[in-house]
């Protein structure tokens, strides 16, 4: 189906179960939930899916091990929780999208014998969250492994390194395949379709006002509930609602950059945990190039946030601390900056504080809104707000099956499958695929267009 069948199959509409605003992790995640447990669902995007924060990520599929710090220093328990709800999903994430993840290595260099134990202890507890479910054992890498892991590491006074495992995959493409699921499940799915408006029927919502950015046309759709799955934009959404409301979130920016050919990519990743401002920084393999990132900063709400010089110089400052030759801005090839829905919590003033969980609220009109949480947990997210909303609207629909659906794209996938494509396909050997993934419409239109010439043969 083309987008004006689907625009004229939405219209046709006399009322959906569930209105979902936000084409992002979370708004395609739910989409997929909800459709595949039998709801009629229609997904609302008001620029191109994962073109904001989930097109921009750092592309880990993580427990988070700087949150297992925290969780260990503070004795915070809720952190901790966090953390091996992580590591388990991460295990449904890389099960049920093969094609689009894999595992990743990763190493924590060592430049002073006084952070083995430490850094030894901590991915092992790392481990042991993830039980059954691990992604294979961390340990120790002595000085030669580690240099052939990341070549680029400076040699002088390197120990060694602790190396551990987590998940690595394609945001953006994630995004699409969650998104074109839920459409093969029965989801009505469009893109460039803002909701402006919510509609009431006395004081409880009853559907949105809908805004075709291409043609400028709006008209209403009714549903039995409206979910705010607009990450950055949630509180923009909750004030249409409740001009009066108190803010749900504290945006934040991070920005990443990409080497150039000067730097290739470390077959481990590279985690620098001691950052001038208790951060961690990644540097990682990402289609033949080095990805770097990320900042954390206090951020303006923007479609298009904008990447700062100060935020380089904080990445390159600190890639100059470990990396040998250190690159300079000549080496940089592409930069882009994604904001942080992060629940707010009025008494963290530092954001890397601020607990990376989500919330599902469900206003006194009934609008449900579900913000912060992170890539990793877009499943278990949308488990718990269509759970809430079925529950709560009394609607009637299946348990979730999300744990065990293959994402669009993972059925009947193999390891070497692409070499049977170029086999079977020789015309596919001309796709240029360009290892500078600017953002989420470049991944995009490489993947059509690999998929179109392929369907010409
Ligand atoms: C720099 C950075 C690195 C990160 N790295 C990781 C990582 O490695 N691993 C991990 O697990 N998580 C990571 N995260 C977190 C993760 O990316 C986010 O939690 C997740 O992408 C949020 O998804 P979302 O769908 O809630 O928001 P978004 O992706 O922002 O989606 C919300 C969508 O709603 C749309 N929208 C807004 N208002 C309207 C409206 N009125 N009508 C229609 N549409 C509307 C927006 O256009 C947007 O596309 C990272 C985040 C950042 C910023």
């Amino acid at each position: 189906m083309n987008r004006t069948e689907i625009l004229n199959q939405i219209k046709q509409l006399s009322r959906c179960d569930l209105l979902v605003v936000g084409g992002g992790a979370t708004g395609c995640g739910i989409a997929l939930d909800a459709a595949s447990r039998g709801l009629s669902v229609v997904l609302v995007e008001q620029n191109d899916f994962a073109e904001g924060t989930s097109g921009r990520s750092s592309k880990l599929v993580h427990g988070g091990v700087r949150y297992l710090e925290m969780a260990v220093k503070h004795f915070d328990r809720d952190q901790y929780q966090l953390v091996k709800e992580g590591l388990h999903e991460r295990y449904y994430f890389l099960r049920n999208a093969p094609h689009l993840c894999h595992p990743l290595p990763l190493i924590s260099p060592l430049y002073r014998w006084s952070q083995l134990p430490y850094v030894w202890i901590g991915l092992k507890l790392y481990d042991l969250l993830a039980g059954q479910h691990g992604l294979g054992p961390s340990g120790y890498a002595d000085y030669q492994r580690t240099l052939e892991e990341v070549p680029l590491l400076q040699k002088e006074g390197l120990k060694g390194g602790i190396r551990y495992y987590d998940g690595q995959f394609n945001d953006s493409r994630m995004a699409l395949s969650l998104a074109l699921c839920a459409a093969s499940h029965g989801a009505l799915i469009i893109n460039h379709m803002e909701a402006v408006e919510l509609l009431k029927q006395g004081n409880k919502i009853s559907g949105a006002l809908l805004k075709d950015r291409l043609s400028g046309e709006q008209f209403a759709l009714p549903a039995a509930a409206v979910v705010n799955a607009t990450g950055p934009f949630s509180d923009q959404l909750r004030q249409l609602d409740d001009p009066q409301v108190h803010p749900l979130l504290a945006v934040s920016s991070g920005v990443h950059l990409v080497l150039d050919a000067g730097y290739p990519p470390p077959k481990a990743g590279l985690l620098l945990s001691e950052t001038e401002d208790q951060r961690v920084l990644f540097l990682l393999p990402w289609q033949g190039r080095c990805l770097v990132g990320t900042t954390d900063q206090a951020a303006e709400l923007r479609e298009h946030p904008q990447v700062v010089e100060e935020d380089i110089d904080y990445l390159l400052r600190h890639l100059s601390q470990v990396l040998d030759p250190a690159p300079t801005r000549e080496n940089i090839t592409a930069v882009w900056c994604g904001l942080r829905p992060l629940v707010h919590d009025p008494r963290a003033h530092d954001s890397a504080r601020v607990l990376r969980d989500f919330v599902i609220e469900e206003s006194s009109s009934g609008l449900f809104t579900i913000a912060g949480g992170k890539w990793t947990s877009y499943r278990r997210m949308a488990e718990k707000l269509v759970d809430k909303v079925v529950a709560n609207l009394n609607l009637n629909a299946a348990a979730c099956l999300s744990k065990d659906l293959p994402v669009h794209g993972a059925q009947g996938w193999q390891p070497g499958g692409w070499q049977q494509l170029v086999t079977d396909f020789p015309a596919i050997q001309e796709v240029e695929i360009n290892p500078f993934i600017l953002g989420s419409r470049r991944v995009k239109s490489v993947a059509v267009d690999a998929r179109l010439r392929v369907t010409k043969q």
